[in-house]
């Protein structure tokens, strides 16, 4: 029968509000589909009329069960073009009227409301009307407007229900966003954004299990530390796009060799741990001796050339007999893997105490004559690190850190050879080395960075030794580097050891215009008398303090009072160590004036531009 669909100006309408809110509504309101549905034509055309009168443009009108079923359609639901009310005749020929309805509903969907329009006595028929589905009875309302606002009614009780229905929707669907954005931080939390690999962080959760479940269950674990020998090669020559992709490639061979349970993670540019738990010492090195075949049968291939990958594997033990920490066990792996690169590479070394390869490398007898031939060949080098001021974020100083270059071009950290450097005498020319070296490097950056600090380490020997003031003196003059640029960092320890001697260089060097930074403030003696006397500009708060600080209210209760102190005897202060943003926040808050570590930059060969 007839469909119709269309706005109807001029019509009387319901009422309409002065709010734009109540307006739309009623808009709305106007449009929504009605199915109408009566056997008696002259019926079906007065309702019509009467509801069109009232503002109700959208109408479809149907006069039998067959038709009125061709408008809805069993899909449709709460699609568009679906019903938002039907009116249905209840004395339909044959006795159809029920059937009618009990279809309608089962294709209209719960939602929808059918309503039976009734003869007389609409309570004789209650029962079956219900039955079959209906929302409601009404009498045949042949006073228009009765029949309209009723339906005004119903239909804005159904509106109401959709917009509910709508909003529930909304907020599953944010809900499920919301999700969906926390399991996305929570695995940024504990991956490596380039591999996917887990991050040090899981890394280090696990294994603290893994020490747990040796303790208590007896079950013992194998940590690998893996160490790809070729990457640096890689990054500096086919660049850091190819160095990420060998990476990658890395780790899906890794992948294919380990089991979906085992952990492993990217914890450096280079460096790879597998925690394997439940492996003894002959299922350790086959895993290991896995790993490494793997990967020494690759070969990587750029635009350039193609290289040839292998890795070098130290493994500790977590055995149930031992207690030892995370940091402990991390730090066995890695002694491990050294021992396997130093070895000659692409191979595999096991941790254990009394090594002796180990004891040697970590020996003066293994370490002295290193540093003698990296001094007389230069093979060593700097690397910078920036500290920034904590108001305005701007890198103000570069700490200058010295670096042993290796017989394949790795740079080996002090922790390796400046005890040993200490021990025999060495370090003094080592610091000697840095000091040229650096004032060199300021001379040669450009206009635009004429105004950068470096900040150069100390040791207490190089204070005592007569060449440092003269070789500082001569090289400034003849770079032209102005001496307010250099800032010394000592020790406490060295500071106090011999605090005559060592106060009285630091006053020459200061005559010429240098600072001086207290480095590791706090590690060692926990006097501040001293402090009172002492001719430093800056104080460097130690990293132990720093490292924890969000947690640990002790630290955060020390390092106030360390920035307070400072502050009243007119020092500046720097923390060491800063790891993440909440440090460097709460840090800003206790009024820090500078700041450094690996959230804000690493140490790197060269400086940021
Ligand atoms: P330092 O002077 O306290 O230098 C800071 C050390 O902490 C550096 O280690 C640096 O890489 C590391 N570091 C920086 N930010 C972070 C961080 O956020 N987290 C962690 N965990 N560590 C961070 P590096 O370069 O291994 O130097 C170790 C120490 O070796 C230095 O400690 C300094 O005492 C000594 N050293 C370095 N270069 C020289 C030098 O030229 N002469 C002398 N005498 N000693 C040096
Ligand atoms: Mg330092
Ligand atoms: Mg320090």
């Amino acid at each position: 029968m007839t469909s119709r669909p269309s706005d109807k100006p001029g019509t009387s309408r319901p009422h309409i509000s002065a709010s734009a809110r109540e307006m739309e509504r009623r808009e709305r309101l106007r449009t929504m589909r009605i199915l109408i549905v009566h056997h008696d034509l002259k019926q079906l055309a007065h309702i019509l009329l009467l509801l069109e009168q009232q503002g109700f443009s959208n109408l479809v009108l149907a006069s039998r069960h067959e038709e009125a079923l061709q408008y809805v359609h069993p899909a449709s639901g709460a699609e568009a073009g679906a019903f938002d009310a039907i009116l249905l005749d209840a004395a339909l020929p044959d006795n159809d009227s029920y059937r009618t309805c009990r279809e309608l509903r089962r294709r209209a969907g719960a939602v929808v409301p059918v309503i039976m329009l009734g003869g007389d006595d609409t309570r004789a028929i209650e029962q079956q009307c219900y039955e079959a589905g209906a929302t409601d009875i009404w009498p045949v309302m042949d006073k228009g407007p009765g029949l309209a606002h009723c339906l005004t009614l119903t239909l804005l009780l159904k509106l109401e229900r959709d917009l509910c229905k709508q909003r529930d929707q909304q907020l599953k669907h944010e809900r499920t966003e919301r999700k969906a954005v926390e399991a996305r931080l929570q695995y940024l939390v504990a991956h490596d954004e380039l591999t996917g690999l887990y991050n040090r962080r899981r890394l280090e959760q696990m294994l603290e299990l893994a020490l747990i479940n040796a303790q208590h269950n007896q079950r013992a674990s194998a940590l690998l530390y893996l160490d790809m020998d070729q990457f640096r090669l890689v990054n500096d020559v086919a660049g850091h796009t190819a160095g990420d992709r060998l990476l990658v490639e890395v780790t899906q061979i890794l992948r294919r060799h380990i089991k979906p349970t085992d952990i492993l993670a990217r914890i450096g540019a280079d460096e790879f741990l597998l925690l394997v738990e439940g492996l003894n010492t002959e299922q350790a090195l086959e895993q290991a001796e896995a790993l490494r075949h793997a990967v020494d049968g690759f070969m990587f291939e750029t635009s350039v050339k193609t290289y040839h990958v292998s890795l070098s594997i130290g493994i500790a033990l977590i055995e149930p007999h031992e207690t030892i920490t995370v940091d402990e066990a991390l730090a066995r792996a890695d002694q491990a893997c050294y021992v396997a690169k130093t070895l000659g590479r692409n191979r595999i070394h096991f941790f254990s105490r009394d090594d002796s390869v180990m004891h040697l490398l970590q020996s003066d007898a293994y370490w002295a004559p290193k540093i003698r031939h990296a001094l007389a060949h230069d093979m060593l080098c700097l690397v910078f690190q920036p500290v920034i001021s904590a108001n305005d974020g701007v890198v103000r100083h570069y700490e200058a850190l010295v670096r042993l270059v290796g017989d394949d071009g790795e740079l080996i950290t002090p922790n390796f050879f400046i005890p040993v450097a200490e021990r025999t005498g060495l370090i003094h020319e080592i610091d000697l080395w840095v000091v040229k070296h650096a004032i060199h490097m300021l001379a040669s950056l450009a206009v635009h960075q004429s105004d950068l600090v470096i900040n150069i380490n100390l040791s207490t020997q190089v204070l005592q030794h007569a060449a440092l003031l003269p070789l500082v003196r001569d090289t400034l003059q003849a770079t032209g580097v102005e001496a307010r640029r250099i800032t010394f960092e000592i020790t406490e320890t060295a500071a106090i050891a011999s605090l005559t001697q060592t106060r009285k260089m630091i006053d020459q060097l200061r005559a010429l215009g240098c600072c001086f930074a207290l480095d590791d403030f706090g590690a060692g003696f926990n006097s501040y008398n001293y402090l009172k006397h002492f001719p430093v500009d800056y104080l460097k708060i130690d990293g132990t303090f720093i490292t924890n600080l969000i947690s640990d209210p002790v630290d955060q209760a020390l390092v106030r009072s360390m920035i307070a102190i400072a502050h009243t005897l007119g020092k500046k202060t720097v923390a060491e160590f800063v790891e993440n943003a909440e440090t460097l926040a709460l840090l800003k808050d206790y009024r820090i004036d500078y700041a450094q570590g690996y959230h804000l930059g690493r140490p790197e060969r060269h400086l940021l531009q």
